[in-house]
């Protein structure tokens, strides 16, 4: 007899005690920890150099090094391509999906690092650029093409690289959804749906996006930007899907 109103007394009593001082101990943690894992929002220490725990970093699906002379590699239509640094699965789908649909800066910081280490990987090999673009975004996500996150990892890049950041590539045709659509359906279902503003003195041009699955998008920068006057194109995208 009267269990329960003493077990919800004291049920209640412990949560009006125990809140304000977890409410307080988080406060004061995120004082002096003011920054958070991206992905586990794990507090970390002072002056991280990544918001991103150890255990999170390890568990990111990482491909291989690309320190080679191999890394860069053909292609199919005479335009080149950087391996990515990521495979598009697990962890990496999450980080990707706070840096699109978030608009997270801490994961945004994450990929940059990311993708800049790895040009730092194959400097030697990748040469001279006259300038970084970014492959277009869609007009669904509400973007102007020269603002947004991926505009910024771009101007990152560029500043990396040493070279001017250039607004060229725009969309002029809506993709339909590609999920449904087979390897050969995507890529006849992009083609001519971007076109390039004129490219001055035969440019060499690094072309940069976030996640790659058929290559239709790069197939489709590089027709676009060779037809525009670039000497060369080369691709490199953030991670790449099944599909590649
Ligand atoms: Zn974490």
């Amino acid at each position: 007899m009267g269990t329960v109103p003493i077990i919800y007394g004291i049920f209640t009593y412990d949560m009006a005690l125990i809140s304000p001082i977890y409410s307080f101990v988080r406060v004061a943690a995120g004082v002096l920890y003011p920054t958070h894992c991206v992905l586990c929002d794990e507090w970390l220490s002072l002056e991280p150099t990544l918001p991103l725990c150890p255990g999170c970093h390890r568990k990111l699906p990482l491909a291989l090094p690309a320190a080679s002379a191999e890394g860069l590699l053909p292609a199919g239509t005479a335009a080149f391509r950087i391996p990515s640094p990521l495979r598009y699965l697990g962890t990496a789908k999450k980080l990707i999906w706070k840096f699109k649909i978030n608009h997270d800066p801490r994961a945004e910081k994450v990929l940059f690092h990311l993708m800049r280490d790895h040009l730092d990987l194959i400097l030697p090999q990748l040469g001279c650029f006259d300038g970084v673009a970014c492959a277009p975004t869609h007009r669904a996500s509400g973007w102007l093409p020269d603002e947004g996150p991926s505009a910024r990892i771009r101007d990152g890049l560029a500043r990396f690289l040493g070279c001017p950041a250039v607004n060229l590539l725009k969309r002029i045709r809506t993709v339909p959804k590609q999920t449904s659509l087979s390897r050969a359906q995507r890529l006849t279902a992009a083609s001519q749906s971007i076109a390039s503003s004129p490219v001055p003195l035969r440019a060499r041009i690094l072309v940069t996006d976030d996640v790659t699955t058929t290559g239709a998008t790069a197939a489709e920068c590089h027709r676009a930007l060779m037809a525009a006057g670039a000497r060369e194109t080369v691709f490199f995208s953030l991670a790449e899907g099944s599909g590649s």
